[in-house]
């Protein structure tokens, strides 16, 4: 699985009609889409998938967030695919994204920034068995 990343483009960018824009930065940078679904997570499930942060501050606000509204959820495959999509995807404050980047390009704010990378392989397999079966990859 080290060719692969698991990312999600999130409800405000959804919302703000983003998301086939962002699809298109993702697939012209070279990742290809294995799985693919439009879905809308729970309080609950957006708990668990953000899990690690349980213990800081912004943790309650990002549950709620990301339970708001629905979601694009994609597993990603390219060489380098966790490293090169973070990079695609900018710093998590989009007022220290580079230029180019889908964070500099369309994250409101350092809360709603746009698009969510894995950040390990393991991680990113972890996140993509929590969105799609195996019949879902293709
Ligand atoms: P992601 O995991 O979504 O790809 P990231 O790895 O760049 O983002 P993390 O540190 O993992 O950043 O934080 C997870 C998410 O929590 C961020 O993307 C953002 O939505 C939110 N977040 C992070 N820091 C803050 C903060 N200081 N205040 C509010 N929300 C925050
Ligand atoms: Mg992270």
């Amino acid at each position: 699985m080290t060719n692969r990343t698991f990312t999600m483009i999130k409800p405000e960018a959804v919302a703000a009609g983003h998301a086939g824009k962002i699809i298109d930065m993702i697939t012209s940078s070279g990742f290809k889409v294995i799985a693919l679904k439009y879905t809308r997570l729970s309080r609950e499930e957006a708990g668990t998938f953000y899990e690690v942060h349980k213990e800081r501050p912004f943790y309650g606000e990002l549950v709620e967030y990301m339970a708001s509204g629905p979601i694009y959820a994609a597993i990603l495959e390219k060489s380098n695919a966790v490293e090169d999509f973070r990079k695609l995807i900018g710093a998590t404050d989009p007022a220290q994204a580079e230029e180019g980047t889908i964070r500099k390009r369309f994250a409101e704010s350092k809360a709603k920034n746009a698009c969510h990378g894995s950040d390990s392989n393991e991680n990113a397999e972890i996140e993509g068995n929590f969105f799609f079966s195996g019949r879902e990859r293709f």
